[in-house]
C-alpha cells in the first residue's frame, strides 16, 4: 500500500498493531481507531484484554454497552431483587437507569420482572472483568519540528489525565532519522514509534512512561502561552476514568478499526479491498490510490454506483461486491474477538 494520506497512515498502524503488538501479561490484543472522549479522540488505540474474560465478554454480543448499561450490567445482583436495592444511585435520576435496564433486557444481557409493581432484575451471567490496558496512539505520518510542537499540548494533557496506560506518536520511518531536539519538544511521557509504512514494521525510538490510570487524573482546560499566568486545571476522579476507560473499551469491541466501510462507498464501481503482505486495505481504482474517508462519499465526482448486473445473476455474492466486501471486514473483526457467533 502506498501511504498517501494520514488515513492510509493511520490503517498502516493499525495493522501493525493487531499483528505485532507485544502487549503485558500476554494480553490479547484489540485495536480500534478514531476513539477517545467528548473531549480527546486518538487515532489509533490498543486494548490489552485478559483472554478469558475477553472470550466472557463475547457471551454479551458484538453491540457495545454505553456507560448507564455498564453501570446497570456490573452491579446486576445473582438473584432477584428490586433495582434500586440492587444497583448504587447512579448520580442521575432513576427513570434513565430503567430505561436502561429495558435496554439491557431487550439485548438479552439481563433478567427483568415487575412484582406488585416493581421492577426486579437479576443478572444472566457476570459481566466479566475483561480490560487490561489502553495503549493510545497519535499518528503524525510527517512529524515535523512545528508538528511536534503543535502537538506536544496535546499529549501534555493526555499524561496529565492518564486515562490511557500508554500514550505514543507514530510517525513514518524515513531514510532521515528524527531529530533528537524534535523528540525533545514532545512530553518525556509519551513514547515515538517510528512505522515503516512499505514493509509494514515499527520501532520503539522511545518509550513511555506507564501512567497512573487508577489515581485522580488532571485536566488541563487551558495554558497560556506566555510563562506568567497560572494554567487552569480541573480534577478529575478515578471512578470516572475507570468509567470512561471501560466505555472506550466497549465501543473499541464493537468497532474495531476496520468500520471505515460503513463511511466509504464499497458499493462504488471503483471500490476495491485490496491486499498486501502486511493485509487488506482499501483503494479506489479511479484515483489510484487508498481513498480517504473524506472523499469516498457519494459526492465524489468520480463516484458511480456498481452495476446493477453485479448484484444479481452476474455476481455470485448476495447482494454485490459492496456488500460482500462489508462482509468481509466484519469477519476480520470478528475472528479477534474470541467467542463471538457468526
Ligand atoms: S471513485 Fe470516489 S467514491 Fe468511488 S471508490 Fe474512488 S473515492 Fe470512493
Amino acid at each position: 500500500m502506498s501511504v498517501t494520506s494520514e488515513f492510509a497512515f493511520e490503517l498502516r498502524v493499525c495493522q501493525w498493531a493487531e499483528r505485532a503488538w507485544e502487549p503485558t501479561d500476554e494480553s490479547t490484543v484489540l485495536v480500534a481507531r478514531q476513539l477517545g472522549t467528548k473531549y480527546r479522540r486518538w487515532d489509533t488505540v490498543i486494548i490489552e484484554c485478559d483472554p478469558d474474560g475477553l472470550r466472557e465478554r463475547a457471551e454479551f454480543g458484538a453491540e457495545a454497552f454505553d456507560s448507564d448499561l455498564l453501570h446497570v450490567l456490573q452491579h446486576a445482583p445473582s438473584d432477584w431483587t428490586y433495582y434500586r436495592d440492587a444497583l448504587p444511585d447512579p448520580g442521575y435520576p432513576w427513570r434513565y437507569v430503567r430505561e436502561s435496564i429495558h435496554e439491557a433486557a431487550d439485548r438479552d444481557a439481563l433478567d427483568t420482572r415487575k412484582r406488585s409493581n416493581r421492577i426486579e432484575i437479576r443478572r444472566k451471567r457476570p459481566y466479566p472483568d475483561w480490560l487490561r490496558r489502553i495503549v493510545a496512539i497519535e499518528n503524525k505520518p510527517d512529524l515535523t519540528a512545528s508538528a511536534a510542537r503543535d502537538l506536544a499540548p496535546q499529549l501534555e494533557r493526555d499524561v496529565a489525565l492518564s486515562l490511557a496506560d500508554e500514550v505514543w506518536v507514530a510517525t513514518a520511518a524515513t531514510d532521515e532519522r528524527v531529530e533528537p531536539i524534535l523528540l525533545a519538544d514532545l512530553p518525556a511521557a509519551a513514547g515515538v514509534l517510528t512505522v515503516d509504512p512499505e514493509s509494514g514494521t515499527a520501532e520503539a525510538l522511545w518509550q513511555p512512561r506507564s501512567l497512573s490510570v487508577d489515581d485522580p487524573g488532571t485536566r488541563i482546560l487551558d495554558r497560556p502561552d506566555d510563562d506568567h499566568s497560572a494554567a487552569r486545571f480541573e480534577y478529575v476522579e478515578q471512578d470516572w476514568k475507570r468509567e470512561r476507560r471501560l466505555a472506550l473499551a466497549e465501543r473499541a469491541y464493537e468497532r474495531g478499526w476496520r468500520a471505515y466501510a460503513d463511511t466509504m462507498r464499497p458499493d462504488c464501481r471503483h471500490f476495491q479491498l485490496r491486499a498486501d503482505e502486511t493485509g487488506a486495505y482499501p483503494y479506489c481504482a479511479a484515483k489510484e490510490c487508498v481513498p480517504t474517508a473524506a472523499e469516498c462519499r457519494g459526492a465524489c465526482p468520480s463516484y458511480e454506483p456498481e452495476p446493477p448486473v453485479w448484484r444479481s445473476m452476474g455476481w455470485p455474492l448476495d447482494g454485490g461486491p459492496g456488500k460482500e466486501i462489508k462482509r468481509l471486514l466484519a469477519r476480520r473483526r470478528r475472528r479477534q474477538r474470541p467467542g463471538l457467533s457468526e
